[in-house]
């Protein structure tokens, strides 16, 4: 039976025969498996073959007007009906025809008289045939459409998209990946995936792995490197994201890679923007309470481990709300922004200034070594208001209230150090306003001791009347002495004598050093130059602090005090301590070149406390090392101090530097000085610093 034809493609075959009666045999036998036509004439044939399109004509080549073979010519010469199965009908046995027949494009041959039984099988055959290739070019149509849709799919998708072969050479991009990596595509093809993805870690700017190694190799999907930065041929720089996949065949062997990326730039850019509106104030671009919190807790932490300071201020202007109700919001917004830009004129860079409220702002200092600083920055703060605002021609006078909390003086956590600078805010309000408070009662007393100090040295040096006391230095070998420390003295309201150490760090910060200083070195020489006029030679020893000693006409004044002093340089020297040494290297050398080159000599004071580089100290030119008096002090009872002073000693013999020692106040420790080959020293075992007069004596 021959009813297994696919039913869903009509078939039609043309009978043509001048018999009617053939005509009548054949169309009974096929038409259950075809809708068959028929036509007895060779013209009638080719019209309906034109008209019906049949698949299969049974073509008999008799016929009364052009023969079957022409007319199977002019079908086949016809793109209409070009493709039309030509099977032939004939009485003829001889292979000539046959061979004509084939030759004109006929399929078949079928001898007459016919066998219904073969011809239905042969046409038959033929239509099953037909009905297969009209699927396959169904199905080829539909693979055309399928792979169109896919490309046009893929070209129009918003991401970049580049497949390889198995061995990661480029066989495929979209449009979007060729703007991206900046290569077309048909320059692409065949070249290896990383000459045509630039990849690399957008911080650190490493190279990356091409994500499409990573699948062949692992065979999985795998997603783009975070952070990830993709530059172009003509090199613009894209931040990119998404993944690489394998593609595998219909039996699941790989034979290439896809990746699918696209642009986050933008993203990220609008993330950045987003984080920072999250942190900072609109009206002011300051950073806000919440980036300010975070900065605060950081410090806080920090200084657990580094042991410095957290300062934080709250800044609130003064009568702001009178102002605001007065002049308009619109003003009080212009201030609030002159306000702060005036603030952040005078902070500098490691500290964060931000706006935390209406008109309040804080300000924080993450690591400070002293309060005086502190003190130094918040009157700066309230000094800064003191020129008045103009906007639009109209003058505005402002003062600010600040409240100062320290950590770890008076809170440890970023809470309690706002809610403490709040109070202390309030403080300076009820005290006034227009001036700064600290929280801590003890910092508060600390700040008026500062000031009142800072008063009384004012006048002493304004009135000359600073006062410098010399301690005798001996030669321990034979008690000679040899030479002086001066050592400055300021004198309290009632009479009392104040350390140096509660008034020199305090002139550093406010500057007031470089008259100290300069009082302090004339004075001293005009004694020493007094005592050897006397015949006494004294080589006089004066301090210089951090801040005198990288003063750019530190040199200059030097020689200036000794050429008004008549002093030769050879009786000076200056006691330097290790941290002034060790700020700039060429600085220090130039510094230290300057001053040898006057004839003078240098003395590193309290050597051992600071953080020498031993090798430094061979490139140089000083003359003394003064060891520390803690180290003086516990040698006797401490191991590891003698090892110390042992090791000092040792160097400096080795570098020929003299060595003083300093602080000696009893007989053990002056007996092991000169045991460890220590030549000089000073300390209360011999006499206590005094008064120019009393010394006048004491080498008389
Ligand atoms: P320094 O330069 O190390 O001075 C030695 C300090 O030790 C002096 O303290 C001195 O009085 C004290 N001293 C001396 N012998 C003994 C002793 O046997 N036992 C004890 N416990 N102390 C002794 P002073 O005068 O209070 O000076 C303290 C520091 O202030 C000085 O340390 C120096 O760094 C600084 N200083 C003093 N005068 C000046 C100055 O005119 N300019 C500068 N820049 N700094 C100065
Ligand atoms: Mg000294
Ligand atoms: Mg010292």
């Amino acid at each position: 039976m021959l009813t297994t034809i696919d039913q869903s493609f009509a078939h039609r075959v043309l009978i043509v025969d001048d018999e009617p009666s053939s005509l009548m045999i054949l169309e009974g036998a096929l038409s259950d498996i075809a809708e068959v036509i028929c036509s007895d004439t060779g013209f009638g044939a080719i019209e309906k073959a034109q008209q019906f399109l049949p698949e299969i004509i049974l073509l008999d080549i008799e016929l009364p007007d052009i023969s079957g073979l022409e007319v199977c010519r002019r079908l086949k010469n016809n793109p209409k009906t070009s493709g039309v199965t030509v099977i032939f009908i004939t009485s003829h046995n001889e292979s000539k025809f046959e061979h004509l027949s084939l030759e004109l494009g006929g399929i078949d041959y079928i001898q007459k008289p016919v066998d219904l039984k073969v011809c239905r099988l042969r046409v038959g055959n033929h239509l099953k045939l037909k009905t297969q290739e009209q699927q396959l070019k169904h199905s080829q149509r539909l693979l055309a459409i399928e792979s169109e849709r896919l490309r046009v799919t893929l070209n129009s998708i918003g991401d970049a998209v580049i497949a390889t072969d198995k061995e990661e050479n480029v066989t495929f991009m979209n449009p979007i990946a060729e703007r991206m990596t900046g290569w077309i595509m048909h320059e692409a093809v065949g070249k290896h995936i990383t000459d045509i993805m630039q990849l690399c870690d957008a911080t650190t700017k490493h190279k990356s792995l091409n994500p499409i190694s990573i699948a062949l190799k692992e065979q999985r999907i795998v997603a783009m490197a975070l952070n990830c930065q993709l530059t172009s041929l003509d090199g613009r720089v894209h931040r990119v994201e998404d993944s690489a996949s394998p593609i595998r065949d219909g039996e699941g062997n790989i034979i290439g890679g896809i990746i699918v990326f696209h642009d986050v730039s933008e993203s990220i850019a609008m993330a950045v923007k987003m984080s920072h509106l999250a942190n900072h104030d609109q009206l002011t671009d300051l950073p806000n309470r919440i980036l300010l919190h975070d900065r605060v807790a950081h410090a806080c932490q920090v200084s657990i481990n580094n042991g410095f300071c957290v300062a934080l201020m709250l800044i609130d202007i003064d009568h702001f709300k009178y102002l605001n109700d007065t002049e308009g919001h619109h003003y009080g917004d212009l201030i609030i922004k002159l306000v702060g830009k005036r603030l952040e004129s005078i902070v500098d860079l490691n500290t964060t200034l931000a706006r935390v409220g209406g008109d309040e702002f804080v300000l924080l200092l993450p690591d400070i070594k002293s309060t005086c600083h502190v003190d130094a920055v918040a009157s700066d703060l309230v000094h800064a208001m003191h020129q008045p605002f103009r906007i639009d021609g109209k003058e505005f006078n402002l003062t600010i209230s600040v409240g100062i909390s320290i950590n770890p003086t008076d809170s440890n956590t970023a809470e309690l150090m706002m809610s403490h600078a709040d109070a202390a805010m309030y403080k300076a309000k009820e005290h006034g306003r227009d001036r700064f408070c600290y929280f801590s009662d003890d910092l508060e007393h600390e700040f008026h001791q500062r000031q009142s100090i800072d008063k009384l040295l004012r006048a002493a040096i304004e009135s000359n009347s600073l006062e410098v006391h010399y301690q005798p230095k001996l030669l321990l070998s034979d008690k000679k002495i040899v030479g002086a420390e001066a050592l400055v003295r300021l004198r309290d309201e009632d009479g009392n004598l104040i350390s140096p150490i509660h008034f020199i760090p305090l002139a550093e910060e406010t500057g007031l050093i470089n008259k100290l200083g300069h009082n302090v070195l004339k004075q001293s020489c005009k004694a020493a130059k007094k005592w050897l006029d006397q015949g006494h030679p004294i080589k006089i020893a004066v301090n210089v602090a951090a801040k005198q000693f990288t003063d750019p006409n530190f040199i200059e004044n030097v020689a200036q005090v000794l050429e008004d002093t008549a002093l030769p340089s050879s009786y000076l020297e200056l006691e330097v301590t290790e941290s002034a040494l060790m700020r700039d290297f060429d600085e220090t050398i130039a510094t230290l070149n300057g001053l040898s080159d006057l004839g003078l000599s240098i003395a590193i004071d309290d050597f051992g406390t600071g953080y020498s580089s031993l090798s430094y100290l061979k490139l140089f030119p000083v003359d003394v090392l003064k060891i520390d008096q803690s180290f003086v002090k516990d040698m006797v009872v401490d191991k590891q101090s003698i090892d110390i002073v042992k090791a000092i000693t040792h160097l400096a013999h080795s570098l020929n530097l003299r060595i003083v020692g300093e602080g000696i106040e009893e007989q053990a420790q002056l007996d092991m000085l000169i045991q460890l080959g220590c030549e000089e020293g000073q300390g209360y075992l011999f006499n206590k610093p005094m008064p120019e007069s009393e010394f006048d004596k004491l080498i008389s």
